[in-house]
């Protein structure tokens, strides 16, 4: 399925400005990875174009929400100063996020709290410790735990930095978009996982300012995919999760979104849906042919072109391939989901 960007407006309309984008990254520069954008030679041949593939999973927590976190933490700090972060930043995830606020934070010298609910593993629990940050385990479900981040946010002080629904957020997750262009001003075309829309709102702001011919293609599941449904729905609405290999792209986008929702209804020009088995195969190429370990998440785009067998010959490509935080347990089921050739 398709839509098609409704608008031509410019992306500036929402707070994400190519000007922000430059900003946050001269704020994370040396904080984050400048991620390789590297050919693949096995892709490039079986569709008949160039493939290029921005390894986000080099970054040091492993994947780019490193880029908004870093950005929205050093931007507040050049706002308000130290100071006024001195009772510290918190969010509620377990995931790439999480892992990322407790290393940019870390790095900046500002104290965190990440909260998670007692259904979380030691093992993540640890992870997140090992990164710098306090863990808060409270409460049986990730909805109070995030009740947990909001509480300290009101009574303690605290700063919530969110996953995706924030113009800082977005402008540093937009800073893949200006170093894809660097390294290959030419691209025709970049397939971007969507799920709250910060990776793609940003990087689609900054690739449409810098390059307005190029087309911004988005990639969800199959089922839960949130953005997705507020598309369709032309208002934000709210979706069941259920469980996939791309856990990284389940999850809301927040029925007061405020800022993601409108930016990525501007800048991306179509959108695709991928099934589970077209993820796991997707998995285990990317494992086999470039020897990299990918989350389902990270590889959508190259389960669209396959599963929608899009003609992109002759096109330059580019897939971004945004985290590796992916369970070994899971990786089985993605080989077990190949092998049987059905979900
Ligand atoms: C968060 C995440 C995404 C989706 O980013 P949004 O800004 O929520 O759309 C994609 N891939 C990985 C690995 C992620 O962690």
């Amino acid at each position: 399925m398709t839509i098609q960007s409704a608008s031509g407006q410019s992306p500036q309309d929402h707070g994400v400005s190519l000007d922000q984008i430059y900003r946050a990254r001269r704020r994370i520069d040396g904080q984050v990875c400048r991620t390789p954008l590297t050919r693949s030679q096995v892709l490039s041949e079986r569709f008949g174009a160039e493939i290029y593939l921005k390894l986000e999973t080099q970054q040091p927590t492993g994947a780019f929400k490193l880029r908004g976190a870093t950005n929205m933490i050093a931007a507040l700090i050049e706002r308000h100063g130290r100071d006024a972060l001195a009772a510290g930043v918190t969010t509620a995830s377990t995931g790439n996020h999480g892992r990322a606020v407790a290393y940019a934070a870390s790095r900046l010298g500002v104290p965190a709290v990440i909260c998670v609910s007692h259904l979380v593993p030691d093992n993540k629990v640890a992870a997140i410790e090992a990164l710098g940050a306090t863990a808060r385990r409270v409460g049986a479900s990730q909805d109070e735990a995030f009740e947990e981040a909001a509480r300290l946010v009101a009574e303690e002080g605290m700063t919530l930095i969110p996953p995706f629904d924030d113009a800082l957020i977005a402008a540093g997750q937009g800073t893949i978009g200006v170093e894809l262009l660097e390294d290959q001003p030419e691209l025709d075309r970049v397939f971007i996982g969507l799920s709250g829309g910060g990776l793609l709102g940003g990087v689609g702001a900054a690739l449409k300012a810098i390059r307005p011919g190029i087309q911004v293609t988005g990639v969800s599941l199959s089922a839960g995919a949130a953005m997705f449904e507020s598309l369709h729905a032309g208002q934000p609405v709210a979706v069941e999760e259920v469980e996939s290999l791309g856990d990284s792209l389940g999850g809301g986008i927040g029925l007061d979104n405020c800022c993601t929702f409108a930016l990525v209804r501007e800048v991306m020009d179509d959108h695709f849906q991928v099934s589970e088995l077209a993820i796991a195969e997707a998995m285990v190429d990317i494992l086999k042919y470039e020897k990299i370990l990918v989350e389902g998440a990270a590889v959508v785009g190259l389960a669209a072109i396959a599963e929608h067998q899009l003609d992109i010959r002759g096109q330059r490509i580019a897939l971004v391939i945004s985290g590796n935080g992916v369970a070994l347990e899971t990786l089985d089921r993605a080989r077990q989901l190949v092998a049987a050739g059905k979900v």
